[in-house]
């Protein structure tokens, strides 16, 4: 989406008509990101901009927003908890974009890159069995790692739930009592990294998810979160 005039937004969002969104800006009644705006030229960019209208935020009602979060540990993937534990509803703008979820999830404990859209069809498209992307972990692991057991990891191991689909699985370093792993899976089972690395004998000591599909973290820093643009949507579909 571009920039467009303040107005055919407000029309555009079912606020007024053009030449009445043009006497709520003229009559001082509309902000964007906290300024009162009068110019009838002055653009924003639906996505980004806050605009309100005697103070209630408005938005275009049919403009899907995917978001990415650099998720930390210490929080639940879901919405609302009953039990009030911090969940990642507490770091994104859940208020902005009414309608936002998490696509997929991340342990409670485990760091890294975590989707977010108001747009259920892509969501749902990237957890179908079928389409599942790629995601690439950064295991740091109890032990150390050989190299049968790497190639285990790769081939496919059993879990409660079937074998594992094949995988590419790194040793990146080993300390002498324990090492750094990056594994990338095709699937998207239930604490499945940490499962297959405890299956080998190397219990997970910290996670971190490094990519989605085509998407990484770019520097965002832990506990922020980022619009995706155009073309980053598009890569996901
Ligand atoms: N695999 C896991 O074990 N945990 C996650 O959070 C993600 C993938």
């Amino acid at each position: 989406i571009v920039p467009m005039r303040l107005q055919k937004f407000l029309a555009r969002s079912g606020v007024a008509s053009r030449r009445g969104s043009e006497d709520l800006m003229t009559a001082g009644r509309v902000r964007v990101n906290g300024e009162v705006v009068r110019e009838l030229g002055s653009k924003v960019d639906p996505l980004v901009d806050v605009v309100t209208v005697d103070g209630k935020t408005v938005r275009l009602s049919d403009e899907p927003v995917t978001l990415m979060l650099h998720k930390p540990a210490g929080y639940l993937t879901t919405m609302s908890d009953p039990f009030d534990r911090p969940t990642v509803a507490d770091l994104v703008p859940c208020d902005r974009y009414p309608g936002l979820f998490p696509i997929g999830r991340l342990d409670f404990d485990t760091t890294g890159i975590l989707l977010f859209s108001t747009d259920g069809e892509l969501g749902n498209g990237l957890l179908h069995p079928r389409k599942h992307v790629d995601k690439t972990y950064e295991a740091h692991v109890d032990g150390v790692v050989r190299e049968a057991e790497i190639a285990a990891l790769r081939e496919g191991v059993l879990l409660d739930d079937g074998m594992t689909l094949p995988a590419e699985v790194d040793l990146v370093d080993s300390d002498g009592s324990t090492s750094n792993v990056r594994i990338t899976i095709h699937e998207g089972r239930k604490r499945q990294v940490r499962r297959m690395c405890s299956f080998v004998g190397h219990p997970v000591l910290s996670l971190h998810r490094c990519k989605f599909g085509p998407l990484c973290l770019d520097g965002l820093p832990e506990g922020a979160w980022r619009l995706l643009d155009e073309g980053q949507v598009a890569s996901l579909r």
